[in-house]
């Protein structure tokens, strides 16, 4: 059997096909009957080395040709309709056009009619397409010299008693070299050999308890499925078991944390924290009420917090975590605050300590940059006790650092450190485990939270400050630039500070960096003229680009122009113009996170999107409008989840945690919870997973997770 273009229709899981003998999962692709060495390089490319993989290579869409148009009703269908027909070849040819493009035609023919099938441009397929074929072709009408249908798709029925029928159509995902028809044909030759090996390893009643069916079941329909429901139900039990998997890493993780060291029971004693919420200059929000109750209640608690405190930019993030170190502070034990950049860290260190003047607590500041002896001095302070609250950056996870008695990590913009470096902050007091609190202002959705934290407890800001003018936010094309930079001017002259933003798609894209270097000169020349207009862009040293955000935050330039790069957090409060070029190119969460910067001030701000003409369609404008029309980050981060699924989202990959291949955040969520709950629920009653009958389970763990297996060896249940 050829497996070229002529190769035989997949779709029917019929008795020719039965008794196929097992093939190797774990063989060399290559080892498959038409796999040579080029095509075994090919499949290479696509991540498929053994016969297992390529089982495992799922179709990311299919074509519904289920549905057979009768030939003589084919002919009525308008222009520009997709169809399905199913008809013998009558007769074939290569056709010139007056352009130089050649069409290959077939006549198609049932008992009902006859159809003219063409395929510009693609002469050679006279090859593969020949008379008498029962020919089963799928696409839109078009108009060329009359009415002929141009397939998307295609396939040659099999034999001569075939009887026609519709089919789905698998698509898969190929490379340069190699066509979705080799790659489905290849499946479809091997398919039942590759099913035969296939062993279900998951409990029954973890399957039970999904509704999903067993695993070759899953994998026949996901390759060659009768309807394209049945083919979901299969990549939803593939989904299902990686959340499983990933899910029992997370709630071993989770209890191994909470039981190998006893936490810290820290008592409420009332000294420090009343004295701040005495002397704060403003009142709490309900939403920070209720977080610093959670948080307190996990501190004195006898197991280890570990939480993550959600909130959008501004949302008061800060003085929760301050409420929670000073807990800590007068139960007799140190806190840290761990900022990925110097500038941050400084940002909080100047914050707490204008709010702990009156308690006389005086936060220590340690940074990579500091001069050796001031540093050495505040490690000895550390190590001794006499310092009690600590901000810093990565310099605080050095081998050197020794903390006399740790007992919070609180840890700012958590997505920006490694869970091992989240890890070494914690690992600070060898003794007892610290509390350990993550913060992060990347709103993400509930379902993703739980899939990326699912070892955290989550608490969530979900109410802004009060007295906080909302940011306007505009779309503005072309027409508009002369009156917008006027209006910039104005504020600057008003003594106000903006932002300029051009966005890079691809870090090695060098135009998109040169659009924003070259900008900035513009407007620094021609716009703005006696105006000093900065630059920030990723391709800065750190150290180039902090120099340049700490000129702008202390009012010394007015513009800065940036990429996307702006640090999360950065608060300019004199900064109330958001000017976003190509707003088309961001993400809604991105977009977000840039208009957090602003608006943070007592002054209006403004966030200005400009759509040029060239990108503004009607699709472009909805999604800025409603981008426009709310400023609530959770709600944006809903939109964001839909519209770029999980690939895309920032959270998901600056969380850096997991890829997932088979589920998918938009419709899975439910799946994601039941896991959640499910493997919460196994480990609390076998928390090594060391039923025999888990065995299976626990290999895949090892396979799937790089020290995966480690971790369930480290304490037996
Ligand atoms: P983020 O969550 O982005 O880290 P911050 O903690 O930096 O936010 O707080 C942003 C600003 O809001 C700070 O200037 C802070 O002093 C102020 N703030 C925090 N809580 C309140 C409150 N309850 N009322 C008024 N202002 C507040
Ligand atoms: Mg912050």
């Amino acid at each position: 059997m050829p497996d070229g273009p002529g190769a035989r229709a997949p779709g029917r899981p019929d008795a020719r096909r039965g008794g196929a003998a097992a093939l190797r999962l774990d063989a060399p692709v290559q080892f498959l009957k038409g796999v040579g060495e080029r095509r075994a390089e090919l499949l290479g490319r696509l991540g498929i080395r053994t016969a297992g993989d390529l089982l495992r290579h799922l179709p990311f869409r299919y074509l519904d040709a289920t549905q057979i148009t009768p030939l003589a009703r084919a002919r009525g269908a308008a222009v520009g309709a997709e169809i399905t027909v199913v008809g013998r070849v009558i007769s074939t040819g290569v056709i010139p056009t007056h352009r130089g493009l050649r069409v290959f035609q077939a006549v198609l023919q049932d008992a009902s009619g006859l159809i003219e099938c063409g395929w510009p441009g693609r002469p050679f397929l006279e090859r593969s397409i020949t008379r008498g074929q029962l020919l089963l072709a799928t696409g839109p009408v078009r108009h060329f010299h009359g009415k002929q249908l141009q397939p998307r798709e295609w396939i040659v029925l099999g034999g001569e008693d075939e009887e026609p029928r519709g089919q789905v159509l698998p698509v898969y995902r190929v490379t340069e070299g190699l066509t979705v028809r080799q790659v489905r044909a290849l499946l479809d030759r091997h398919l039942d050999g590759l099913l035969a090996g296939v062993v279900e390893e998951l409990p029954a009643a973890w399957r039970a308890a999904a509704d999903v069916v067993p695993l070759p079941d899953a994998l026949r329909a996901v390759h060659r499925p009768e309807t394209v429901a049945a083919a979901e139900a299969g990549r939803r039990r593939l989904a299902f078991e990686e959340l499983m998997l990933f899910q029992l890493v997370l709630a071993r993780a989770r209890w191994l944390a909470k039981r190998s060291r006893a936490g810290i029971r820290f008592t409420v004693r009332r000294d420090l924290t009343t004295a701040l919420r005495q002397h704060l200059p403003f009142e709490l929000t309900a939403a920070q009420r209720r977080c610093i109750k959670e948080i307190v209640a996990d501190q004195t608690a006898p197991v280890r917090m570990h939480r993550l405190l959600q909130g959008d930019v501004g949302s008061g993030k800060t003085v929760v975590a301050l409420f929670a170190m000073l807990l800590a502070v007068e139960n007799g034990f140190q806190a840290a605050l761990m900022a990925p950049t110097e500038l941050l860290a400084e940002q909080h260190a100047a914050t707490l300590t204008r709010l702990l003047e009156p308690l006389g607590v005086r936060p220590e500041l340690l940074l990579g940059r500091l001069p050796a002896a001031e540093k050495a001095a505040v490690r000895a302070r550390l190590e001794t006790g006499a310092a009690r609250l600590v901000v810093g950056t990565h310099a605080l996870i050095q081998g050197d650092v020794a903390f006399h008695r740790l007992g919070l990590a609180v840890i700012d913009e958590q997505h920006r450190f490694g869970v091992e470096q989240r890890a070494l902050l914690a690992e600070k007091n060898q003794a007892a485990g610290p509390d350990v609190l993550l913060l992060s202002a990347t709103p993400i959705p509930r379902t993703l939270a739980l899939a990326l934290y699912g070892d955290l407890d989550v608490s969530r800001l979900d109410e802004m400050p009060p007295g906080r003018k909302p940011v306007r936010t505009a779309i503005r094309g072309d027409r508009a630039r002369v009156g917008v930079y006027d209006f910039v001017r104005r504020e600057v002259a008003a003594g106000h500070q903006a932002y300029v933003v051009y966005p890079v798609i691809d870090e090695t894209e060098k135009l998109d960096l040169k659009a924003a270097t070259r900008m900035a000169a513009y407007l620094g020349r021609e716009i703005f003229r006696g105006l000093e207009v900065g630059l920030v862009h990723g391709r800065l040293p750190a150290d180039a680009r902090e120099a340049a955000m700490r000129r702008f935050r202390a009012g010394e330039i007015p513009i800065l122009v940036a990429t996307s790069v702006i640090e999360v957090g950065i608060d300019v409060p004199n900064a109330t113009i958001m000017l976003i070029e190509h707003p088309d190119r961001f993400g809604l969460a991105q977009l977000h996170q840039l208009r957090g910067r602003i608006g943070r001030g007592a002054a209006a701000s403004h966030c200005i999107l400009m759509l040029e003409d060239g990108a503004r369609n009607p699709a472009a404008q909805e999604r800025l409008r409603r981008f426009a029309a709310t400023q609530d980050g959770f709600a944006i981060a809903e939109l964001d989840l839909a519209e770029r699924g999980h690939g895309e989202l920032v959270g998901a990959r600056q969380a850096g945690a997991v890829e997932l291949r088979y589920a998918d955040w938009s419709k899975d969520g439910d799946l994601l919870a039941l896991a959640h709950r499910l493997a919460r629920d196994v480990i609390a009653a076998d928390p090594a997973l060391s039923a025999p009958g888990l065995r299976p389970v626990v290999r895949q763990i090892g396979r799937r997770f790089e020290r995966g297996l480690e971790l369930f060896r480290a304490i037996p249940g």
